[in-house]
């Protein structure tokens, strides 16, 4: 056997492994307890495949190795020094910025590939390169390009950078049809004839790249976790069409993995806020600027520590609603000692999450792990909502829209129709924030106006601090 043979069979020996290692990874990502598990076999099995992709027989020279060691070192330095760098609470925006980077790879292969396409057109004639392999091509740079901007969007609402009231684009549905059919017409052009000119694909990729923006732009509020998963699945999508072009197995299952758990993380956030895709995509949910039930002259009631504490201490049941506050104060160990002091009193404690809690899809679950609260003691939307009937104390820990009734009752809000817990169900809720300011969504909460809530103002993990100190004193 020649050498070139002996290292491609290698290569595929690794790709393999490298597969079958993203699929155990990726199955144990769906629990919490094996999630840092899967998080580094999956890791392990894309080490192994740039490992084994660097050994690759090239016929364009070795020069390339140079290239590839420093772009190697330049990516590695750039995610090692991000990640570590980077807050929990910043963690969506560096998700979101990640996979743009994604999109981008495709575009930058999808382009080099069609350039060397355009010079055997040019040479051989239309027929040098088949169709079907222009057309993916073609496609990988759509789709990695409308991955790539959009993510940059979506990069910039989730960092505050790019307002969703202010930056508006008029008539948003019909520029987003205009301009992908515009698209479609320079694809098949270019498929019909593809020894026109070069510059139409940059055409192509141009109109590809402002398209991905004006497709997020008006997506807005709290349909973010809907847009970033489909976000995600494109990005994947792109990889697998970049997969198809080069032959490489390990890119094309992996671009199907993240292509598919994307489109199904999609499908989940949709009946999470009980919208249809397409309603995600057109509608400009939550972007509709102010709306919201003004507070009037309603008031908003406080509660001391001291007394937040007595009404605890002297519960059966109480259910911790946990929120973006919570990540931005990084209360959940406290949290965890809050229900373990309570506990230890006789008091059932659990925590009800929802599925759009937070900035990132399972932020809570990951947060409460890390602060070892135990998997049973979570409950979904559904159970939850069941549970918080028989419950005497809600807590919501920096949590807003997610508990925001507006979303039942008020059709002229922008949330109406999502799914929320419904705290009200409850005898008395207890709502811990720094102020009267809106959440995610920009609307103001009628919760905190029921006379059967009591606000209990400041940072959240500072009060909870103050809270297990005050139960514990009532012992
Ligand atoms: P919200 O964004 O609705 O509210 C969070 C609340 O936390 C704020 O009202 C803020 O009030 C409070 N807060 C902030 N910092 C602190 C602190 N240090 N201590 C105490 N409270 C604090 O969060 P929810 O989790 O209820 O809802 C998530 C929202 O984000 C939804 O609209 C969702 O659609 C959207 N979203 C979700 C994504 C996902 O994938 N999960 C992705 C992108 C968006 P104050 O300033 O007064 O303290």
């Amino acid at each position: 056997m020649e050498f070139n043979q002996i290292l491609e069979q290698i290569v595929n020996l690794g790709y393999l492994v490298g597969v079958l290692l993203f699929i155990i990874g990726l199955r144990q990502l769906s629990s919490p307890s094996t999630a840092r598990r899967g998080n580094l076999i999956a890791a392990a099995g894309m080490g192994i495949a740039i490992l084994v992709t660097l050994i690759v027989p090239m016929d364009k020279g070795a020069d390339n190795y140079i290239l590839i060691l420093v772009a190697l070192a330049i990516g590695t330095a750039i995610g090692l020094i991000a990640s570590k760098r980077v807050a929990m609470t910043a963690m969506p925006q560096l998700v979101s910025l990640f996979n743009g980077l994604g999109g981008a790879c495709a575009v930058a292969i999808s382009v080099v590939e069609l350039n060397d396409y355009q010079a055997a057109f040019e040479a051989n004639g239309a027929g040098a390169i088949a169709s079907g392999v222009h057309l993916t091509t073609l496609l990988a740079m759509f789709v990695g390009a409308v991955a790539f901007t959009g993510s940059l969007v979506a990069y910039g609402k989730l960092q505050g950078l790019i307002d969703d009231r202010k930056v508006r684009i008029p008539a948003p549905t019909y520029v987003n049809l205009f301009l992908l059919v515009v698209i479609i017409a320079g694809i098949v052009f270019k498929l019909v004839a593809p020894v026109n000119p070069f510059f139409w694909v940059m055409i192509v990729m141009g109109i590809a790249l402002v398209y991905g923006i004006t497709f997020v732009i008006p997506i807005g509020g709290a349909d973010m976790p809907v847009v970033i998963s489909l976000l995600n699945a494109f990005t994947g999508v792109a990889a697998a069409l970049a997969g198809i072009v080069y032959g490489n197995q390990v890119m094309l299952v992996g671009g199907i993995l993240v292509g598919s758990s994307g489109t199904i993380l999609t499908v989940l956030m949709c009946e999470a806020m009980n919208r249809s895709l397409l309603n995600v995509i057109i509608g400009g949910f939550g972007s509709t600027g102010a709306a919201a039930a003004g507070s009037g002259d309603q008031v908003a009631r406080e509660i001391t520590v001291n007394d937040a504490a007595i009404l605890l201490r002297y519960s059966n049941s109480v259910i911790m609603v946990p929120g973006y506050g919570m990540a931005v104060a990084q209360a959940q160990k406290v949290a965890h000692e809050l229900e373990e002091v309570l506990e230890g009193m006789g008091v059932s404690v659990k925590y009800a999450i929802h599925p759009v809690a937070g900035r990132m899809p399972g932020h809570m679950n990951v947060l409460l792990a890390e602060a070892d609260v135990p998997y049973p003691k979570l409950l979904d939307l559904d159970d939850a909502n069941q549970a918080l009937a028989d419950t005497d104390v809600v807590i919501v820990i920096g949590a807003n829209d997610v508990v925001n009734p507006a979303a039942l009752d008020d059709p002229s809000s922008s949330i109406y129709g999502m799914p929320i817990l419904e705290v009200l169900k409850a005898k008395n809720t207890i709502v811990m924030k720094r102020s009267m300011n809106p959440g995610y969504a920009g609307i103001q909460n009628p919760l905190f106006f029921k006379e059967k809530n009591r606000m209990l103002f400041g940072d959240a993990k500072k009060t909870l601090q103050d809270l297990v100190a005050e139960v514990k004193s009532l012992e």
